[in-house]
């Protein structure tokens, strides 16, 4: 293989792969958003893309007002419940390792087996965006259908 055919590794922090279940182009600030959509769409396209999932700021992060020097200053941050916790909650309970590299349709499939919905209402229970209610929902098709599409 050529380095031309070389996938790109999406560096993406565990928490995140929820997120992008049910995400409905609310965020931060337009940059962000407009970043958030064109993975979700790599994701779509071809379920071979690789992420790397890991516990500190990522390639969505890269475009957040949060991220100050690489590290997320979110005023809950230092909290029980961080994006870091939460990226670390969830790969415990995926049994990933930080660091690890695999397929999308891979990391979903894992999702389909081991998380349900009380997992991520107790995971996600102080983050902004729960009320919304569409992370919620994007996990309950996510769960129901056949497929390992999101
Ligand atoms: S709030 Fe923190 S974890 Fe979430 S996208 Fe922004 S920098 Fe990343």
């Amino acid at each position: 293989m050529s380095s031309k055919d070389k996938k790109v590794v999406i560096k993406f922090r565990a928490h995140h792969l929820l997120c992008i279940l049910g995400f409905q182009g609310v965020g931060y600030s337009k940059k962000f958003i407009v970043n958030m959509e064109n993975i979700i769409e790599v994701f779509r396209a071809d379920g071979s893309s690789e992420v790397g999932l890991i516990h500190q700021c990522d390639d969505v992060c890269k475009y957040c007002p949060h991220n100050i020097g690489g590290r997320c200053q979110k005023k809950n941050s230092s909290a029980k419940n961080s994006p870091t916790i939460m990226d670390l909650k969830l790969l415990e309970r995926l049994e990933i390792v930080s660091g690890a590299i695999i397929r999308i349709s891979e990391a979903m499939s894992l999702i389909k087996e081991r998380v349900d919905l009380n997992f991520m209402r107790n995971m996600c229970k102080d983050c902004e965006w729960k009320s919304l209610g569409s992370c919620e929902e994007g996990l309950k098709r996510l769960l129901s259908s056949e497929k390992v599409s999101f």
